[in-house]
């Protein structure tokens, strides 16, 4: 038995045993408030270099450039993690904004060299098994923020890192006019192959005449926006794109998941190609500086949780569903942005608490 397990046991007895790791530390007596401690231990402990002490530790890849905070132009940089692939076939370094707080990859892609992550085998990854889990996923988040995204007719919505289209394939199903655009050329492919209405283009939305018409109802980021490496511009795209009225909805991992802090570096956030990583706060940052006017949050509980397929006792999910609201710490964050007060108040009033933003 590790060390780990054998704390475990001390601490907790068997009685958890058979709860995935996932969603351990939101079910056992008391562990959220440690978690939280040692993040606070974790950050508080952790020296804060400035840009140019930061930039001698590390080397540049030839992809890679330094970067202040996108968020606030803080330059001063706390180094936390080194995530790893398994088998060590890529590393990178994630800073934390010592005055905002948001995490970031540093070094960073250089947006120009973006497209060298994507180009091949890429639309491999998002098809076969994962396909049902990330249907599924969709329909949760779009359920979490009824009635927004209930009835699509005679709206216009635009998927941005549409992949292989499996999203557009629901947005079609409820009658919405879709349409994508991917960084990806055999995703694009892929994704004309399997829709019979939506379109998708290779490129970005400037490039392509339909898309930068604007007029969209809807935006839709399914795990693009820890992607991006420019976001503000993207986001104040996003914000000239979306019609009078109109809504974005970002499924992103959450910067302040109780997970990150238990796990760390091993933390299932830090993948290979993710470049950012928000919490409830720096995106309404980013969302406020890029001109959106309102915002919305649905806690994420886990797929099997909102699905009822879990395996959980009742008690636990109630604990689970309990300590996810209370640190804002879900794995995954949900947000609904309104890019004006038509959309706030098309909206407002129903089950959704909006939040304003002021710029
Ligand atoms: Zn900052």
């Amino acid at each position: 038995m590790s060390y780990r397990r054998l704390l475990g046991r001390l601490a907790y007895g068997s009685r958890y045993d058979r709860v995935p790791w996932g969603q351990r530390v939101y079910v056992r007596p008391g562990e959220r408030m440690i978690r939280e401690a040692q993040w606070k231990w974790l950050t508080r402990r952790a020296p804060v270099l400035p840009l140019d002490d930061y930039r001698r530790l590390r080397s540049l890849g030839e992809i890679e450039e330094f970067l202040s905070c996108m968020m606030c132009g803080e330059a001063r940089q706390q180094p936390l993690f080194e995530p790893a692939g398994e088998t060590g076939s890529w590393r990178y370094y994630v800073v934390r904004c010592p005055s905002c707080g948001f995490l970031y990859r540093n070094p960073n892609v250089r947006p120009e060299r973006l497209g060298d992550l994507y180009a091949t085998g890429y639309s491999k990854f998002l098809s076969g098994k994962y396909a049902a889990n990330r249907q599924r996923r969709y329909d949760l988040t779009m359920k979490a923020f009824s009635p927004v995204f209930d009835e699509g007719k005679e709206r216009r919505l635009l998927d941005f890192g549409s992949g292989v289209g499996l999203f557009l394939e629901l947005a079609e199903r409820r009658g919405f006019e879709a349409y994508g655009v991917d960084l990806s050329p055999e995703s694009v492919e892929q994704a004309n192959e399997r829709l019979s209405k939506a379109r998708t283009y290779f490129g970005a939305p400037e490039d392509v005449p339909e898309i930068a018409a604007g007029g969209f109802d809807v935006i839709t980021l399914w795990s693009v926006l820890a992607h991006l490496p420019r976001p503000l511009e993207d986001f104040k795209t996003f914000r000239r794109l979306l019609a009078p009225g109109g809504v974005l909805l970002i499924l992103t991992v959450n910067a302040r998941s109780l997970l990150l802090k238990a796990y760390g570096a091993a933390w299932s956030g830090f993948t290979k190609n993710h470049l950012m990583f928000y919490s409830s706060e720096t995106v309404r940052t980013l969302l406020g500086r890029t001109g959106f006017a309102g915002v919305a949050f649905a806690p994420h509980y886990g797929d099997t949780i909102e699905a009822g397929t879990t395996n959980l006792a009742p008690d636990l999910v109630t604990r689970l569903r309990r300590n996810v609201e209370l640190s804002d710490g879900g794995n995954m964050m949900r947000v609904l942005a309104f890019a004006d007060e038509e959309a706030i108040g098309r909206w407002g009033g129903g089950p959704l608490t909006i939040h304003r933003l002021h710029a």
